[in-house]
């Protein structure tokens, strides 16, 4: 069988302002190391001969119906506006309706220079491409929005970063690569044409009862709000929260120096690249609201009467902290199986976090063990434990058993960032079984796998992952 992939492309017959026609550059000798057999099957695919897809999806053959392209885009990084990004190292090769009925963009990812590579080889290493693989699946099988990865790919070819490192291309799959940086590069440049066709065509593919510039900013919005309590009920730090890596669907995208916590302290930050701490993990929250006000901004360029609509988007924008905040009320309330809201919740969520950060209790064990021995055993100090959960206890009294309620909410299994890195060691040794194994319990966060019990371990002393990298 051939791998067929019906495609239907609708961003590649937008003008040409907002990309360039880019085929994705050879490489030496590809050779299939992940294929995402469910994903496929949503999406249509039909899957062929492993070396079939090892060509394609390294970029060595452009697939019937393809129409590679590198998307324009703008963004700012750590709040400085760069005003052109871009696809630098990723070729979109087109879009696919799925059988669920969604419209799906696929994407290469380390496919090689494109016109905004600026300094870039436009490549990528294994690491990161193995990374992102993992944790967007993981993501996934958490219920969190996010883009996804159908394959992965070892090119065969060497690319120097701190010294050399296998090259890998990672097949990503998007319900769209717009991000508020798409946006951003036409209210900058003042074309407007350009930035009302894009809400346009924005609107109609994720957002179709979304009216007018105004009602996708609204929309967008209350994606994002959503997104960000929902990293936080994981333990995700993003790392790199810039505009471009800010996704219009409200999808988790952009896997870099991205880590769950371990043991919690809400001012956590991994990224080697994070200084100062802006993306730590308790600052999301407001940084997401920072991105849709640089959204907001490139909206209202487009808007006949300026003043009302600097008036309405300040309104929608102002309006995220509060959507934030409810959205994690609900889902830690859920995670501490409070089926019935009450006054005082919001004080029983914060005080257990509050005595997790000073016993230095696991984030997920903690919770997906609370009224249990194992919670207990998570703080330095078991008694400021227990009375918390007296407390708790008391509060839920008359409420439905909390076994099942915390199962479903808390995740027994998250990609743990020294099993990541022990990982990738593994892979770069040839070795995948520790790829495939993560990649298969982390399909079922949710449910009890004994056998995988170390997988629910937090990191030995000497295992703990201090910084992460980009590693572009
Ligand atoms: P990111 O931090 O991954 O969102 O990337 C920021 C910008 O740098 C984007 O425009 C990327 O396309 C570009 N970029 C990152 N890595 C590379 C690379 N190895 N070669 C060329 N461009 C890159
Ligand atoms: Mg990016």
């Amino acid at each position: 069988m051939t791998l067929h992939i019906p495609f239907d492309n609708s961003f590649a017959r937008l003008p040409g302002a907002f990309f360039t026609a880019q085929d994705p550059q050879p490489v030496r000798a590809p050779r299939l190391v992940a294929f995402n057999a469910d994903l496929a099957r949503v999406m249509g695919i039909a899957p062929g001969e492993v070396r079939d897809m090892a060509q394609v999806f390294s970029g060595n053959l452009v697939p019937e119906g393809a129409a590679p392209l590198a998307q324009l885009y703008s963004g700012h990084q750590f709040g400085q506006y760069n005003p052109q990004l871009g696809d630098g190292r990723a070729v979109l090769l087109g879009e696919v309706v799925g059988v669920d009925g969604l419209r799906r963009d696929i994407q290469l990812k380390g496919s090689g220079r494109t016109p905004y590579s600026r300094g870039g080889d436009g490549r990528a290493w294994l690491g990161p491409v193995l990374r992102e693989y993992l944790v967007s699946e993981a993501m996934h099988a958490l219920g969190i929005p996010t883009t996804r990865a159908l394959a992965a790919v070892e090119t065969g070819e060497e690319v120097l970063r701190e010294r050399a490192l296998p090259g890998a291309v990672l097949t990503r799959v998007a319900a769209s690569h717009l991000r508020v940086g798409s946006f951003q590069v036409f209210a900058a440049r003042g074309d407007l044409e350009s930035l009302r066709r894009l809400t346009d065509y924005a609107i109609a593919r994720h957002y179709p009862q979304a009216e007018g510039p105004m009602g996708l900013l609204r929309a967008v919005c209350a994606a994002q709000a959503r997104l960000v309590a929902q990293w936080m009920g994981v333990g995700f730090i993003h790392g790199v929260m810039n505009t471009d890596n800010c996704a219009i669907s409200g999808e988790t995208i952009d896997y870099g120096p991205c880590a769950f916590i371990d043991m919690f302290h809400p001012q956590t930050v991994y990224s080697s690249i994070d200084r100062h701490g802006r993306y730590a993990y308790d600052r999301q929250a407001e940084m997401v609201v920072w991105n849709l006000a640089q959204l907001a901004t490139a909206l209202i360029q487009q808007m006949e009467d300026r003043e009302a609509a600097v008036e309405e988007a300040t309104e929608i924008v102002h309006a995220m902290p509060g959507q934030i905040e409810a959205a994690w009320l609900r889902l830690f309330r859920a995670k501490l199986a409070l089926s019935d809201a009450r006054e005082g919740d919001q004080q029983l969520i914060e005080d257990l976090l509050r005595r997790m950060v000073a016993g230095q209790a696991d984030f997920t064990n903690t919770f997906c063990a609370l009224g249990g021995e194992k919670a207990r055993d998570q703080f330095t100090d078991p008694t400021a434990y227990d009375g918390w959960e007296a407390e708790w206890r008391a509060r839920r009294a008359g409420l439905p058993e909390a076994g099942p309620l915390l199962r479903a909410a808390n995740p027994a299994f998250i990609p743990r960032n020294h099993r990541v890195e022990q990982m990738i060691a593994a892979a770069v040794e040839g070795d995948y079984a520790p790829f495939h194994r993560l990649n298969a319990v982390l399909a079922r966060p949710y449910d009890d796998q004994p056998e995988a019990e170390e997988l629910t371990r937090p990191p030995l002393p000497g295992e703990a992952v201090e910084a992460t990298f980009c590693g572009t």
